[in-house]
């Protein structure tokens, strides 16, 4: 995820900075609800979740998960062996499709950009939920990928993010099917590609807006590791800019428009932006590179901008502020050498755009998921990253992104690990509740 995802410290640290807002409301009121659930009365919808955990086919369900636990854990270890580099993601999708076959997943395809989707077809008319984990990691070519273990602990690149969510995928998948659990309307299961930062959420995108358009009316990505609900979607965009003039010898030429001056003239603008702090909205140039010698007017400077936001329009804005800053400051560095003939250019390249986007708090969707951790008495937080979700949450359809359970570190270094601990199969119980719900409670 991200840019990259946040690292759990990081989220940890959005989400105690998140202190002063409403979200945190709704945590505490979930806080609340899980850690004291005699008390509290029970709203419909979870009263209806209690119940749907209480049919013989869920409990069947939910119980399976728990006892084929080493099922789930030999999944997760064998498809992190697949190496699934940005881009390169062909090989564990072939795995991946093979596996959906072998648990009576129906209609396993592969689109046109890479995603494996298949369908558990429900027994009655219903909406569409698309339950998602991603294929890709962040590790390139050539990257040892062999997952050790020890006890209840496994270690390799890739193995919580997001080997888990896939896993936890066909945990699920592979129960609804085994327990033929009933339900409305149709579950795909997908695994997609390009979800980490090269890949800029290339597989989700192609599913709402191409293979899947108009057709998918909830979401789910399984990402992460823990218990937690990411229902916020932070969006960036990311720019390298380039400035370029005609450079020369700092003492014999001088006299022209210098770039790493006019980048200087620009950067110095930037530092100087309002950001508002409710929605967060954030700015940074994090490379500057440029110049050839002490004595060379530099014929190039270039720096790498990110620009980040959980409001879509928050962050149209502050990027219109940003694009004004970077050519004013062509036109203050040309004004300086008025006599110049020798040109300045400016030259823009898009790195990465990420769209911003929120699944309300009070969305069926969210409350469904509070609902399924409430009834298993699980405390699932409220949180905002950089997910999968976001592409959805941008079109305004209903979608969040869950934890898979267990405990997970160093997402994203070669030493990534995953432990499973006593109780990790609660992530797919929970998983699988929530999707349920979604396609029973409604
Ligand atoms: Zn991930």
């Amino acid at each position: 995820m991200r840019s990259i995802r946040l690292t759990v410290a990081a989220r940890a640290a959005l989400t105690s900075a998140l202190m002063v807002s409403a979200s945190v409301v709704a945590n505490a009121q979930a806080a609340q609800a899980a850690k004291t659930p005699a008390k509290a009365k029970p709203t419909a919808l979870e009263s209806g979740v209690d119940k749907l955990a209480a049919t013989p086919t869920v409990a069947s369900a939910i119980a399976a998960i728990q006892r084929d636990n080493a099922w789930t854990l030999d999944q997760q270890a064998s498809i992190c062996q697949i190496p699934a580099p940005p881009f390169k993601e062909e090989k564990r999708a072939a795995s991946y499709a093979e596996r959906m076959r072998s648990i009576g997943v129906q209609q396993v395809r592969t689109d046109g950009e890479g995603n494996v989707i298949g369908e558990i077809r429900g027994t009655k008319p219903g909406p569409t939920l698309l339950l998602a984990g991603h294929l890709d990691t962040v590790f390139p070519e050539g990257t040892d990928v062999t997952v050790k273990r020890d006890g209840t602990k496994l270690t390799g690149p890739g193995i919580g993010d997001d080997c888990r969510g896939l896993a936890v995928v066909l945990a699920v998948a592979r129960q609804i099917v085994a327990q033929k659990v009933p339900f409305n309307g149709r579950l795909l299961i997908v695994g997609n590609v390009g979800e980490e930062g090269p890949g800029n959420l290339r597989g989700v995108r192609a599913l709402f807006n191409k293979t899947l358009k108009d057709s998918i009316d909830m979401f789910i990505s399984v990402d992460g590791t823990g218990i937690g609900i990411t229902n916020g979607g932070v969006g960036s965009n990311r720019y390298r800019v380039h400035y370029k003039g005609l450079g020369g010898h700092s003492y014999g030429a001088f006299g022209m428009p210098n770039p790493i001056h006019a980048m200087g003239r620009a950067i110095a603008k930037i530092a100087d932006l309002e950001a508002s702090s409710k929605p967060k909205v954030t700015f940074n140039v994090g490379i500057v590179t440029g110049g050839t010698s002490v004595n060379s007017i530099p014929f190039e400077a270039a720096m790498d901008i990110d620009l980040r936001s959980e409001s879509a329009s928050a962050l149209a804005e502050i990027d219109g502020r940003l694009q004004k800053a970077l050519r004013d400051a062509v036109s203050e560095e040309k004004a300086r050498w008025p006599s110049s003939k020798a040109a300045l250019s400016l030259v823009i390249d898009t790195i990465g755009i990420r769209p911003a986007g929120t699944t309300h708090d009070s969305t069926f969707i969210v409350r469904a998921s509070l609902a399924a951790a409430r009834t298993m008495n699980l405390y699932a937080p409220l949180t905002i990253s950089s997910t999968d979700s976001n592409v959805p949450m941008n079109l305004g359809i209903p979608a969040v992104t869950l934890d898979g359970g267990g405990v997970g570190r160093g997402a994203h270094s070669l030493d990534e690990s995953y432990d499973d601990r006593t109780d990790g199969y609660k992530g797919p119980q929970w998983v699988l509740l929530v999707t349920l719900s979604l396609l029973t409670q409604r």
